[in-house]
């Protein structure tokens, strides 16, 4: 062999090895099932893992149905991270799916995060889904994705962890944050009624009691019997609630009707089963926990007790 042939293999063989890494980190493809997953995944991947969602922001986590691009996109997918607990009706069709290639982590299930059960609707006496509405839940999923993403790229394990920690203190932070700013909301005003039963998580981080007009997960949205239960609960109790607030993926026309019937003030929208678009209040989970504290803020007297 040449000398000139020895140097173009060896520059080579140098050029294919420091492609090597590179390669390796790009080549994980994740899903996640909701746009809040989305985020969570993608603070620990950084750009080494493409992620892309299943529910795009603004629409209902619950409710979905595969599309067929989703479909073609789970085909070229290697991890989907799902909230569970019973969160996504729809994910036993990717299941059905499942193979060697594909892994399905149920993040909620596997975190280290004491649940809550569901009180009230078809579901009742199992585990509340909706664990990201406190910090400290969110902060336990971004330990189970860093594991998982860290079991399928050793390599970058580091600074997955890395990147998990750097994101574990910004939780705490905000955790911090959104309760000083709830401060001044007096104890008789911090109740949370809404649609689904979805803020449970929320109120024991915030100390609120939260009820919804149905449970929660997959079920018929405001029966008439739910209806007249949260309306005669309005009628009865005192004292009366400061206002009652609709979410960001449910219509409002059951809360409408309950606050009008009750002539009580309607505040929201209230962020929690999905992040708003780019351009909205809650792009990302710091600003839904924000925005929604914003709302409840304003709502329930918090301004008038600073
Ligand atoms: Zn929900």
């Amino acid at each position: 062999m040449s000398k000139r042939v020895t140097w173009v293999c060896t520059l080579l063989l140098v050029t294919l090895l420091s492609a090597a890494p590179a390669f390796a980190s790009t080549s994980l493809r994740v899903m996640a099932s909701f746009s809040v997953m989305e985020e969570l995944v993608k603070r620990v991947a950084g750009d080494m893992v493409s992620v892309s969602v299943i529910v795009p922001a603004g629409e209902d986590v619950h409710r979905w149905e595969l599309t067929p691009p989703n479909v073609l996109a789970l085909e070229e997918t290697h991890v989907v991270f799902y909230n569970g607990l019973g969160l996504e009706p729809w994910i036993r069709h990717v299941e059905a799916m499942s193979d060697d290639q594909l892994t399905l982590v149920e993040v909620a299930k596997k975190a280290d995060y004491s649940p809550l059960m569901i009180s009230t609707g078809q579901y009742k006496g199992e585990p509340d889904p909706h664990m990201w509405m406190d910090p400290d839940g969110a902060a336990a999923y971004i330990d189970v994705i860093a594991g998982t993403l860290a079991e399928h790229l050793p390599e970058q394990a580091d600074a997955f962890y890395a990147r998990a920690e750097e994101a574990r203190k910004a939780l705490a932070t905000l955790n911090q944050e959104v309760k000083e700013r709830l401060e001044g909301i007096p104890q008789t005003n911090r109740r949370l009624l809404t649609s689904e039963a979805g803020l449970g998580y929320f109120a024991r981080a915030f100390t609120f009691e939260a009820f919804g007009v149905w449970g929660v997960n997959h079920e018929t949205l405001g029966s008439a019997q739910a209806m007249a239960k949260m309306s005669e609960y309005l009628a009865e109790n005192r004292p009366r609630p400061s206002a009652l607030f609709f979410e960001s993926t449910i219509p409002s026309i059951h809360m409408d009707a309950l606050a009008r019937e009750a002539s009580l003030p309607l505040a929201g929208p209230l962020y929690v089963d999905s992040l708003s678009g780019a351009d909205g209040p809650a792009a990302n989970y710091s600003s839904m926990l924000r925005h929604n504290a914003e709302v409840l803020h304003t709502a329930l007297g918090g301004a008038t007790a600073e």
